[in-house]
């Protein structure tokens, strides 16, 4: 049943003409739980909250799957306006972002182009930039950019996902560039041509990305809410004495609130990472998927709470 929902939610998230729907009526449902808010503005806000707090942050401007260059641009325009933002307001947030957004489908000419100009402006402003993984069938072309742009920038990361069968090949492959990399179980809904369907088996993959990556000597950021995963980074770093400024936690917006807390007053660093923007539909979709529970928060939203 609770796979049925997860499928479910996974294809919803993917519906386009849901995506247009919600971008034009605003935040609704629940949203507001897991996204920081429709502008700008609103997200400058609630990362001051969270750096008064100790935790530092990537914001993500929402949107994906652009399939025009217009869009593009304008996408791109967002995310230079956004490393604007953190250096006006002297905030301590890095930028995460989509390759769909700055045009991956649409040609590789065009993302690499949109992508340089954020990252000289990332590199002016002194922003780390994360590009975020997507789903499995744009995932080598992802690598491939990150590795392009990583030749020219330093302040840029990706994302790797548990969840598919290649990954330790990828970390293994991605060691000679010594990246810093998010490691995560993956959000997307995948074949079991590519990626293992049961939980076990991703998390015992997961462990061994963390484990390959910190003994490499790469700064890794553990991005889970799960426990397990947790407390081995914890015994592991312990074990290595691997310091604690070559790694970090880091989780979801409004997700698992009081243990990002406590993971923080334990030393250990927890960055959070805040959505925001009009383009929230497949970004909600997901998170449902991920809890059924979650669920209970959009029936709230529908009949008024
Ligand atoms: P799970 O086993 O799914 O969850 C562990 C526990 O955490 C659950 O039992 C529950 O208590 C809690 N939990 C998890 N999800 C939720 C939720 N939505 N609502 C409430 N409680 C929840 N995925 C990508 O594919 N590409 C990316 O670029 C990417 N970037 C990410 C960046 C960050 C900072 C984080 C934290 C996640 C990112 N993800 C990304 C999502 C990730 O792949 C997982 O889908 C998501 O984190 C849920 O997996 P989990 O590791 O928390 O473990």
């Amino acid at each position: 049943m609770e796979q049925a929902m997860r499928d479910f939610f996974l294809f919803l998230a993917k519906n386009k003409t849901m995506t247009k729907l919600a971008k034009r009526y605003g935040l609704k449902f629940g949203a507001s739980r897991f996204v920081a808010g429709a502008s700008l503005d609103s997200s400058i806000s609630a990362i001051k909250k969270l750096n008064e707090k100790g935790m530092p942050v990537t914001i993500d401007h929402l949107g994906e799957f652009v399939d025009n260059e217009l869009e593009a641009k304008e996408m791109t325009e967002h995310c230079i306006d956004a490393i604007k933002a953190i250096s006006k307001e002297n905030v301590n947030s890095q930028l995460s972002l989509k390759l769909t957004s700055m045009g991956l489908d649409i040609s590789d000419d065009l993302v690499m182009a949109n992508m340089r100009k954020i990252m000289e402006a990332a590199e002016k402003y002194n922003v780390f930039v994360t590009i975020d993984m997507e789903d499995y069938s744009r995932c080598e072309k992802t690598l491939e950019i990150f590795k392009r742009l990583k030749r020219e920038f330093d302040n840029i990361s990706t994302v790797i996902q548990a969840y598919l069968y290649r990954s330790l090949d990828d970390v293994k492959n991605l060691n000679e560039y010594h990246p810093n990399l998010r490691l995560v179980k993956g959000a997307y809904k995948e074949s079991q041509e590519v990626a293992f369907p049961e939980k076990s088996d991703v998390d015992e993959n997961y462990k061994k990305l963390i484990e390959t990556h910190l003994l490499n000597g790469n700064y890794t950021a553990i991005a889970t809410h799960d426990d397990e995963i947790i407390n081995y980074t914890k015994d592991l770093v312990k074990k290595h004495s691997i310091p604690y400024d070559q790694f970090e936690f880091q989780m979801l917006f409004g997700i698992k609130v009081e243990r990002q807390e406590q993971l923080m007053q334990e030393g250990y660093k927890m960055r959070i990472y805040v959505p925001y923007g009009n383009d929230w539909y497949g970004y909600f979709m997901r998170r449902l998927a991920e809890r059924p529970a979650n669920v209970m928060f959009v029936v709230k939203g529908v009949f008024g709470k």
